[in-house]
């Protein structure tokens, strides 16, 4: 669960891509046309990244989403371990913004995400809706640079998990809008409030799967860039 402010959808392919850019205000055929190819003439330049820096969301007393004994800062914390471990076992270097049930301001969050060059950030959340009906996975970025990496996370999670694939979004969520320095996502792996995802998320295997989905996504875009 995160605040947001806005959500438009967007659909996402990572075999389809690239069409056009996302999220450019009109700036005109011409000019959208200009900078995709700048950005594909960069492309090959750009070094591969091999910094993950995974921030499970929530902690102490900010407990997130909640029913019952189901907090989101344990699931996203326990979901962020099992990122880290299998990302390690890939030859990806991890930073976690927290390790622990501590509670670190989001400023605190973002700074971890602008403090390595050369680095992803990937902010791992669980979901929250009024009345349950809820469902499913979705991807947030902010800054267009985010949005590749957001629908290859996308897609492995949907694959991997088999849950509803509620799209690539845009959001202006504080972690991810002010992790400037590196592409920057923000992950809801289900919804806590559903009765059905909740059963399934309490389990280690169904965690894992999702922890399976998210590194599988980051590694496929790390070698697709
Ligand atoms: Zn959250």
């Amino acid at each position: 669960m995160a605040r947001r402010m806005h959500l438009p959808a967007q659909p996402f392919s990572p075999a389809l891509m690239p069409s056009t850019p996302p999220n450019l205000p009109a700036a005109g055929h011409l000019l959208r046309s200009a900078l995709w190819v700048l950005m594909l003439l960069a492309a090959p330049f750009a070094r591969a990244f091999d910094t993950v820096v995974l921030d499970a969301g929530h902690g102490d007393f900010d407990r997130g989403a909640a029913i019952g004994y189901v907090y989101e800062k344990h699931l996203a914390l326990d979901t962020a371990r099992r990122v880290e471990t299998l990302l390690r076992k890939a030859g990806l270097k991890v930073v976690m913004t927290r390790s622990r049930d501590v509670f670190i301001p989001l400023p605190g969050r973002a700074a971890v995400g602008n403090r390595y060059g050369n680095a992803i950030f990937v902010s791992i959340h669980y979901n929250y809706n009024r009345g349950g009906s809820g469902a499913g996975v979705e991807s947030y970025y902010y800054h267009t640079r985010g949005y590749t990496l957001a629908g290859y996370i996308q897609a492995y999670l949907v694959q991997r998990t088999g849950m509803t694939n509620r799209g690539v979004k845009h959001a202006s969520f504080h972690v991810i809008r002010e992790t400037t320095r590196n592409p920057s996502v923000l992950i809801e792996c289900g919804f806590v409030s559903n009765s059905t995802e909740r059963a399934r998320m309490m389990t280690g295997e169904f965690r894992n799967r999702i922890a399976e989905g998210i590194a599988q996504g980051i590694v496929a875009y790390r070698k697709a860039n």
